[in-house]
Formats: structure tokens, sequence, C-alpha cells
């Protein structure tokens, strides 16, 4: 990229710089030669008033005009030759043809009445003729041969062209450095991007990129920082889940290899013993097994919706179905379960996700609930939305927690969540549930008093609008 810019740039400096100067002299000498030209016309045409005045033409000497045509034909170190109409030389500034007939082309263009002008490059000379017209009748009485000398003009265009050559090629250098500079200046954020993604894609997240220069740039290094803060959080808490994970998988199998380690180093142990042991181990299996169907169903809504099986749901029965489903599981702890429906709700979801989702809910609200208790589901809608809460009587949640509940394997109270068969990822699923269904669900608690769990979701699909939880 460096290469490909400099090039572009040295050839939009450098190629005009060139171009000006070949074609800027060359219409400058041409301007030059042209003006010399007209100076000679303009000459002739005052001399020859005097010529026809004189009645030089007809053969009148006269020392004045002789000496005129001479200091112009010396200054322009030229040479200046008065014919009359009959090609008889009247006047001639090297002395050499007066009085002798010359017919030369241009003489005889003339006497047609056509005036030349030619600038011959191997002499260095300007040729040109000027027609003499008689005052009476316009007819052509005489002509005037100029022959003049442009080395003087040569001379200086060259020295004209030798400095903007100079100028030209210090110019160019000076350009060819700055292309350089300004280059490496431009593509410099470009290697420092680079290297870093390099860096990125290694797996060295811990990154920050600094670019200055122009606006654009730095707010692409202000972007490309915040996507890199992204990319760190998301590692970090991906790290934090793994080691979550390793923690919540291994604590079932440490307290299974306790007990198996105590059996095994008391081989008179009492069958009761081992009956006891083997239940406990039993259950830790159970856990193990609940914690990975968990962990699986997490992992799954991780993805994207298009796992969604999408299809229009009476939510009244579905809740309904929970409610009988839980109802023994509450009665076992005393705990009361309502189910209050204003209208028929039909939804456009996926049923059983959703139903995993609402079943977490009202058993937390179960798990989490005090002796005497009651769980009360309450379904209602607008032309929008569905609107779904679970309140319970329990212990409530403290508020500092309320955030954090929704974050996987958080948990209040490890103690009781364990002891309730807990895996601390419920609510990351109904969370993530309700997401996919592009819904949001909020969470208000008082401690000792109970919890309201509120759920908004969209009856239509093609709402697209998303909510944020
Ligand atoms: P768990 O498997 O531990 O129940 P969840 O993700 O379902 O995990 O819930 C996270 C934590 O939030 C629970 O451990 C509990 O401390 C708290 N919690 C959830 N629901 C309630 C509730 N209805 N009342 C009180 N605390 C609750």
């Amino acid at each position: 990229m460096y290469a490909r810019f400099l090039v572009i740039m040295i050839m939009l400096t450098v190629i005009p710089v060139i171009v000006v100067q070949v074609f800027y002299t060359r219409y400058f000498i041409d301007l030059v030669r042209n003006n010399r030209s007209d100076i000679a016309r303009n000459y002739a045409a005052v001399i020859s008033e005097e010529l026809l005045a004189s009645g030089y033409l007809g053969g009148t000497t006269s020392d004045t005009i002789d000496a005129e045509l001479s200091q112009f034909a010396h200054m322009y170190n030229g040479r200046v030759i008065v014919e009359d109409a009959s090609f008889v030389v009247r006047a001639d500034t090297h002395g050499m043809i007066t009085g002798r007939q010359l017919v030369s082309e241009d003489a005889i263009l003339a006497m047609q009445n056509t005036e030349v002008s030619v600038y011959n490059t191997s002499t260095d000379m300007l040729r040109l003729t000027y027609v003499i017209h008689s005052p009476e009748d316009e007819s052509v009485s005489g002509l005037i041969l100029m022959y003049l000398s442009c080395a003087d003009l040569t001379e200086s265009y060259r020295s004209v062209a030798q400095s903007m050559i100079i100028i030209m090629t210090i110019f160019s250098i000076v350009l060819i450095i700055l292309s350089f500079v300004l280059s490496h200046s431009l593509t410099k954020p470009f290697n420092t991007m680079s290297s870093t993604i390099n860096r990125i894609s290694e797996g060295k997240f811990d990154q920050e990129v600094s670019l200055k220069g122009f606006t654009e740039i730095e707010q692409i290094s202000d972007a490309f920082n915040r996507m890199l803060s992204r990319l760190n959080e998301l590692e970090s808490s991906r790290q934090e889940f793994v080691s979550n994970v390793s923690h919540e998988l291994k604590t079932p199998l440490t307290s299974m290899k306790i007990m198996a380690d105590s059996l095994n180093m008391q081989p008179d142990a009492p069958v009761e013993l081992y009956r006891e042991f083997m239940q406990d181990i039993t259950s830790e299996i159970d856990r193990e097994n609940t914690i990975i169907s968990d962990l699986l169903a997490l992992v799954k809504m991780d993805k994207t919706d298009s796992d969604l099986h999408i299809q229009p749901v009476n939510i009244n029965e579905m809740l309904e179905l929970i409610r009988k489903r839980l109802k023994p599981i509450a009665a076992r702890r005393d705990v009361e379960i309502s189910l209050d429906a204003q209208s028929e709700v039909i939804m456009e979801c996926d049923e059983v996700k959703l139903s995993l989702a609402i079943s977490n809910l009202v058993e937390n609200a179960i798990k989490y609930n005090i002796a005497g208790g009651w769980v009360n589901m309450a379904l209602s809608k607008d032309e929008k939305y569905c609107y779904i809460t679970v309140t319970d009587s329990g212990i409530g949640i403290p508020q500092e927690s309320q955030e954090k509940i929704f974050e996987r394997f958080y948990r209040v109270d490890k103690a009781r969540s364990r002891e309730s068969g807990g895996t601390g990822l419920g609510l990351a699923i109904t969370k993530n549930v309700i997401m996919m269904h592009k819904g949001s669900i909020v969470v208000a608690s008082k401690e000792d008093e109970g919890s309201k769990f509120s759920i908004r979701i969209p009856l239509r699909r093609e709402q697209t609008e998303e909510v944020k939880a």
C-alpha cells in the first residue's frame, strides 16, 4: 500500500511539473517570436508610408530612409530589402543587390498580395514580407523583405529554460521527499492497525490503538478501541463462565469421590452406610445431570433465534399446564399456586422454550418461598403485547442482587439454592428465551415480602421493535 501510495503521490506531483515546464516554455518562445514579427510589421507599415511619400520606390534616393532601414536591420542583426512592383531592389541594408532584380518566391507571393512570416529553426531567423500598397488604388506598389535574427530570443529562452529546469528539479525533489513523508504518515495508522489486528488474532486481547492524524483515522481508532474493550468483556465473561462451569461440575464429583473414598477406607462398613452413601451419590449424579441439561439448554439459546419454532400458542392453556405440573411440588412446600387470566391470549411463540422460561420463574417462586406462602401467575394483553407476571410471597431478593440474578451461576444464597436443587442457570435461561422472543423481563422485589417478575412479549413475530430487558 505504501509503495502504491508513493507512486500515485509522485505521479500526481512530478508529472504536472514536467508537463508545465515543457508546454509553458514552448508557448513562451512562440509568444516572443510572434511579438517580434508584430514589431517588424508595425515598423514596415511606418517605413512604407515614408517610402511612398518620398517616391523611394520610383527611384528617388533618401539617406534618411537608408539610415532608418540600416538601423532597423542592425537592431535585429538582420537584413531589410525594399523592392518596387517590378522586383527591382531599391534598398538592401547589406548593399549587395541594390538596383538588381530579385524575383524570389516570397516576392512573387507579395506581389499577389500575400505576406509570409516564417521562422527557420536551423538559422534561427525570422523571414517576413510586407506588401506596400499604393494609397490611390490600393494596388501593390512594392514590398519589404525582412530577415531578422531571433538568436537573442533563443538565448534568453535557453537561460530561462535552464533556470526553469533547475527550479523544477528542486521543486520535484521537494515534492518527492514530501510524497515520501506524506505516504509514510498516511499509511502508518494502517500498519499500526494491521499489527494490532495480528496480535488480536494471536489471542492477545489486551491491546489498545492510539492513531493520531485525520479525524476519520481517529474515529476509526476510537471505534476499534470500543470493539476491543467489548471483545475483552466477552473474553473475560467467557473465561469466567468456563471457570464457573468447571467449578459447578466439579462440586458433585468431589462429594461423590469423598463418599466413595470413605467407603473404600472402611472395608467392614455396614450395609446401611453403603445404602446411605449410595443414595447421596445418586442424588449428586442427578444434580450433575441437571447442571449439564441446564448448560446445554443455555448453550442452545445462545445460538440465533432461527432455532425458535414459532407458532400460535394459547398462553392461558400453557400457564394452566405449568400450574398443574408444579402444583404437587408447591403443595409439598405448603405453597399455593394461582392463575389470573383476564382474557384469552394467543401469541406467536416457541411453546417449549417459553414454557421452560415461565416454569423456571414459578419453580423459583416456590423454592424461595415460605411455608404457607403463595405464588400467583397473571396474564393480560393489549393490541401489541402479552404481559405475564409471576408474583410470590417469598423471601425476596436484596436490592443489590436484583441486577445480577439473571447472570449465569449467580445465586443470592448458595446454600439455599443448592439445597433446593438450583444450578444458578434458571434465570439466565429464562432471560435468553425472553430476549429471543424480542421481549423484556424485569424484577421488583423486597426482602421478606416477596418478588414480582414481569414479562412483556410482542404478540406477533413481525413486530420487530427491539425491547431491552
Ligand atoms: P437457581 O437455580 O439458584 O434458582 P436462578 O438463576 O433461577 O438459579 O436464580 C438465581 C438466584 O436468584 C437464586 O439463587 C435466588 O437467590 C434468586 N431468586 C430467583 N428467583 C427468586 C425468587 N422468586 N425469590 C427470591 N429469590 C429468587
